[in-house]
């Protein structure tokens, strides 16, 4: 058992969260019950979550993708509105980690696909959300979109535009095509990242850089059982992840 304060206080602790600039809060975003017991996980607050989680009876929701962005309305209405008040209703705490569990060395998402496609990571400026590194061995590019395939039991879209062999990776979980450009300068045979806009394919041909579209829900479920087991080993709660499919 967990009191909630104490779980903020510690996610907070382990994840350096005020250091982290983001665009929701980080932390309890709707405050339920008091003792946590049972602490569910998933990648989205969205409704189908929340209900599932109620009927598991867990004590708090802990989620990659909460409420409350920068640049949505303020107003809670509408679905926003659904999700609270069933939230509300069951007494259950949400939590919410954003960037905060995308970097994090030990168990955020990007740390986690490193561990799935046996990546090592080139450590180098630690707080940037997208990592560099490179496979142990050279591969067929062939052979390591079978290997995100499978891990990610999802068929990728990929941009074959780079060396037949590949080594040196960049990678980012969730949305994170903004910073290809920035990565073709680090000198990678292939970017990986959950969503792609219409000017990657473009780039991708005209740098000789392959890219993988690998789904954003698929590449952010790691961090949160990660989270979730070392919270339920640390102080015996009982923790379930639930997947609901997202193509996207
Ligand atoms: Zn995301």
């Amino acid at each position: 058992m967990i009191d909630r304060n104490d779980l903020t206080r510690v996610c907070a602790d382990w994840m350096a969260v005020d250091q982290v600039q983001d665009y929701c809060p980080n932390g309890l975003q709707v405050e339920g019950k008091r003792e946590i017991r049972k602490l569910a996980t998933a990648v989205t607050a969205s409704l189908d979550a929340i209900e599932a989680a109620i009927e598991w009876g867990a004590d708090a929701l802990l989620v990659h993708h909460g409420f409350f962005w920068r640049n949505e309305a303020a107003s809670i209405v509408g679905a926003k509105a659904a999700r609270i008040r069933r939230l509300i209703q069951a007494d259950m705490n949400l939590f919410a980690y954003h960037l905060p569990l995308d970097i994090h060395a030990e168990f955020g998402n990007n740390a986690e696909l490193a561990k799935l496609w046996n990546l090592v990571d080139d450590a180098s400026d630690v707080k940037r959300v997208w990592r560099t590194g490179s496979l142990e061995f050279s591969l067929p590019i062939e052979g390591f979109v079978d290997r995100i395939r499978r891990t990610l039991r999802r068929e990728p879209l990929v941009i074959q535009a780079g060396p037949k062999q590949v080594k040196r990776v960049a990678w980012c979980s969730g949305g994170a095509q903004s910073y290809f450009a920035q990565a073709i300068e680090q000198g990678i045979d292939v970017f990986i990242t959950g969503e792609v806009s219409e000017p990657c394919y473009h780039q991708a041909l005209e740098s000789g850089v392959h890219f993988i579209v690998a789904g954003h829900h698929a590449t952010e479920r790691y961090g949160v059982q990660a989270l979730g087991a070392k919270l339920a080993n640390q102080f015996s709660l009982e923790h379930r992840y639930i997947e609901l499919a997202n193509p996207v």
